[in-house]
Order: C-alpha cells, then structure tokens, then sequence
C-alpha cells in the first residue's frame, strides 16, 4: 500500500470516527447515539423528499415527525445531559405550546407563524453560543471554535431580531411600507464590517474575557437584522420569511459545529439549503431577482385602484356579472377551469368551492383547477387549501400542465386571483410584473372574474384582463359568491 492509499485509509477513518462520536464510537452509547443520528437524518431527508408532492405530503410530515423525536430521544439519553430536572418540563411546555399553536393557526396566516419559528432558531442559536463560550467547550482547535461560536451568534442574531420584524408585518402590527433610511446599504454594509472587525479582539482574549466583544457584536447583528428586513416592503415578506428559514438553518449548522453534534450539522444545511433553493423557486415565478426583494423596496402590501393608463386613454368599458348570469353560463359550460388566488384564501371560500366543484360535476361538466407557482402568499398556498376541502388531486393541475388547455376550455373561474391572470405581465414592458409566467385564462371562451372591487393585487398594477371582452366581474367577497353559486345551482 503507498503513502496516497495510507492517507486515505487515514481521511476515511478519520471521517467515520467523527460521525460516531469523539471516543471513536469505543461506547455502545456512543454507537447507538451515532446509529440513532444517522436514522434521523435519512428520516430528514425522506420527509424533504415526500414533502415535495401533494400525494406523498402526509408521509413526508410523518418522516419529519418520526426523525426529530427519535433525534430528541437520543440526544436525551446522551451523558452530556445535566438535569432532566430541567429538561423534561421544558420539553412539555414547549411542545404543547407548539400543538396548541399550529392547531389555532389559520392558513393566512401561516407565514407569520413560520417567521416567529425561525425567531427561535435564531435566539436559541445566539443563547447556545454564548453559553458554549463561558461554559469553555472547546472540542479541538480553539480558534476554529471560537469562529464557529462568532458565525452562529452573528448570523442567529440577525436572523431572531429579522424575524421578529418580519411576523411583526406579516402580522400588520408594523406598517407594510419599506424604510428606506438614506445611504441604507452603506449602513448595512458597515454594520457587517463592524461584526467581522470584532471578531479580532474576540479571538485574542484569554479564557473567557471576549464575552463583552461577542455581547457587543450580538447587538450590532440584531440591529442588522431589524433594519435589513424594515426596508423590504411588507408584500415581499413570504420570500424574506422563506430567505429568513435558510439563514436559520445555517445558523442551527453552525451551532451543530460549535457543539460538534453531526445531526446539527446535517439537519442545519438541510433547512439551510432547502430554503435558498425555495426563496430562488419564488423569485424565479415573479421573475424578480432575489437582490430586487432584498434591496429593491418592492410592494407595501396595500392594494390599490389602478393607475391611470400611460396614454391618457381611459380604459375599455368592464363586463359585469351576476350570480345568475354565471349560474347560467356554468350550467352550459362542458369544460370549467378553476384558478384560485390570494382572495380565495382571505375569503376561506375553498369549501364552498369544493360543494360546487361536485355541482358541476354533477351536471357533467369536467372540472380542473389551475394553479400558479406563486398564487397567494406563500408556495403551495392554494395546494394547502384545496387539499384541506378535500379536493382531490388529479384535478389539480400545474399552470404548465393545463396553459395549453386554456383555448379550449369553455369558461374560467377566477375566484380572488389578480396578478397571476395578468396578459400584461406578457405584453406590458412598463409593468412590475413583466417577464413572470402567467395563466393565459384570457384564451378560455368566458371569463368570470370573482373579486370584490376593480383594486389591484399584490404588484399593484392594473390588470388588462379586466377590460378585455371575454371578461365580466363578479363582485363580492369569494367565498359568498361561491356560496350564492351554489344556492342558485
Ligand atoms: P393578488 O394579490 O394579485 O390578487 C388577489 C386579489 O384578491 C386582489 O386583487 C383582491 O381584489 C382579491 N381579494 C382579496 N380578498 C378577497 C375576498 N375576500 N374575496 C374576493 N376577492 C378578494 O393575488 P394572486 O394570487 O393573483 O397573485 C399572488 C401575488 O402574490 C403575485 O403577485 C405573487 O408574485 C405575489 N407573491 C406570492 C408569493 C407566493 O409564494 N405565493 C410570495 C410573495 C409574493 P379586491 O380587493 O378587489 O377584492
């Protein structure tokens, strides 16, 4: 065997006697503690996996559930655990605290709960790495840990005070408005300066003496982290909550290295990079680049009339419906698409629509619902609710599944959705949204638009679709709209 060969012999074993433990997995409890972390992790992985379809979803949350309480079982029995004294009440409170939560909260307003979630994270994150400091842990070289202690306080710093602010949006306790201080990106930029320049008299300080430098870097990160998410605008939010979730992730990875704990690890570039790569997916469905929401100031959240047309020239006349009229035209309709927005969501209509989705079945006609990468507020928004009024799966179809279909198609429903039906966003240079894939639902025989005044959505901007002679609106909320329908059906 040559001296390459001997090296990698030594890398490998090295490697294996990492994951299992600091003994080199010499404890049977090490090894089971090892065993038990790495069944965690396939578990986190596969729940990822079955997460990324409707039809596999529940088995997915299963393998989520199943991972994370067979990585607290095991790290209870670890030896490090000082006093379950502690632990086990915590554990009880904060679990039912947590069910007691996610069985109140209503969709709408699941972002809000997911960016106080990762507020969490964050603080946890800034709290472990301080106590890892003073408690004086160090596994290995102590500069390399005392880098891993700066990285998670900095970065859960910034994520527990952003997260803070962005629930307090979402919430609509804060204004949606951006604060656009002057010279912000300087300010940002000397504030991250600031946290790395700190870190020198940190790394220099014996013993526990740098604790002032990581209180002091603490704050200026928290101050980053307010004043990076006051100036997005409040629409914007479901992406900086999805941008907020990688940077927890990253933190709890971080965290897994200062506390040299490999599920940590795994499971914090898990979240991490799943959430880069959602926040990607989204900004990619509105055609925006991620620096556009981050920097750009982008939406209020605050929907309002449509601007006035650039030319001068006032719009086209708008086509209104009535319950009986879109009664009548559905009763001949053979074929009927669906397209769910926002609206559908803030009126809880989905019920009702599902009650009418079996009327018209019943009358024979065949029923698809269309739904946009982005519609609503956060991904999957529409897919939530249509699966939680049982609306079964094969009828719901991708906007790349059913585009082509559009032509065909005899009449569209648009229950409270706005800018994802917008045929500007495909002729308009001037608009927001010009460039993001949208339902070409302009193509189908009729269009009845459901929503409860002529406003503008999300982006703001007026919406052609309105004036176009295949359009008639029916106003009024969703879902007694929906709930009319199917009285008078
Ligand atoms: P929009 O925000 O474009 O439009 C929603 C429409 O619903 C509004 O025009 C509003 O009109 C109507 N509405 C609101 N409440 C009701 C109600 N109770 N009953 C009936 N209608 C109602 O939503 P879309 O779903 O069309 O598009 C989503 C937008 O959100 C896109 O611009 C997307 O880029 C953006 N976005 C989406 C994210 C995601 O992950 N899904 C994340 C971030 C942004 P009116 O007030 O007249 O009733």
């Amino acid at each position: 065997m040559n001296q390459f060969d001997m090296d990698h012999l030594n890398k490998a074993h090295d490697g294996i006697t990492g994951l299992l433990g600091a003994d080199g997995g010499g404890s049977a409890e090490s090894l089971l503690l090892a065993l038990a972390y790495i069944v965690a992790s396939v578990l986190f992985i596969l729940s990822l996996r079955g997460l990324s379809s409707q039809e596999t979803s529940s088995r997915g949350n299963l393998y989520g559930i199943v991972g994370m309480a067979i990585a607290i079982l095991a790290t209870l029995t670890a030896t490090q655990i000082v006093s379950y004294g502690y632990l086990v009440p915590v554990l009880l409170v904060g679990g039912g605290i947590g069910a007691w939560m996610a069985a109140r909260v209503a969709m709408t307003a699941m972002p809000e709960l997911v960016a106080l979630l990762h507020s969490f994270v964050g603080a946890a994150a800034v709290l472990v790495g301080m106590a890892s400091y003073l408690g004086g842990g160090a596994h290995g070289s102590r500069g390399i840990w005392l880098g891993e202690i700066w990285i998670a306080v900095m970065i859960g710093a910034i994520t527990f005070t952003g997260s803070v602010i962005a629930f307090l949006k979402l919430r609509g306790t804060l204004g949606g408005k951006p604060l656009l201080l002057p010279a912000r990106h300087f300010l940002n930029l000397a504030m991250v300066v600031g946290c790395i320049a700190l870190a020198w008299p940190f790394s220099d300080a014996p013993g526990t003496d740098g604790i002032a430098w990581l209180l002091v870097m603490a704050g200026i990160a928290s101050v980053l982290g307010v004043h990076l998410v006051m100036a997005i605008g409040g629409a914007d939010m479901p992406v900086v909550v999805s941008l907020l979730n990688s940077y927890s992730g990253w933190t709890a990875a971080a965290a897994g290295f200062m506390l040299g704990n490999d599920l940590l690890i795994v499971t914090g570039a898990l979240v991490g990079s799943s959430g880069a790569i959602l926040s990607y997916i989204m900004c990619r469905a509105m055609n925006r680049s991620i620096w556009n929401v981050v920097f750009g100031g982008f939406g209020t959240g605050d929907s309002k009339p449509p601007p006035p047309p650039a030319d001068g020239v006032a719009p086209g006349e708008i086509g209104e419906a009535s319950v009986e009229s879109t009664v009548a035209e559905l009763r001949q309709a053979k074929s009927v698409v669906i397209v769910p927005g926002y609206g559908m969501a803030v009126g809880r209509a989905q019920h009702a629509v599902r009650t009418m989705t079996e009327k018209l079945q019943a009358n024979g006609a065949t029923v698809r619902f269309a739904i946009h990468p982005v519609a609503g507020r956060l991904p999957g928004h529409m897919n939530v609710l249509l699966a939680e009024a049982n609306i079964p799966y094969d009828i719901v179809l991708e906007m790349d599944e059913i585009n082509d279909d559009l032509p065909e198609t005899d009449l569209v429903l648009v229950i409270g959705a706005n800018d994802i039906v917008n045929p500007g966003a495909q002729t308009d240079t001037s608009s927001a949204i010009y460039g993001m894939p949208v339902l070409e639902v302009w193509k189908a025989g009729s269009v009845v638009l459901m929503k409860r005044s002529r406003r503008t959505g999300y982006a703001g901007v007026d919406n052609p679709l309105f004036y176009m002679p295949v359009t008639k609106l029916l106003y009024g909320d969703a879902k007694d709209s929906v709930e009319a329908i199917n009285a008078a059906f």
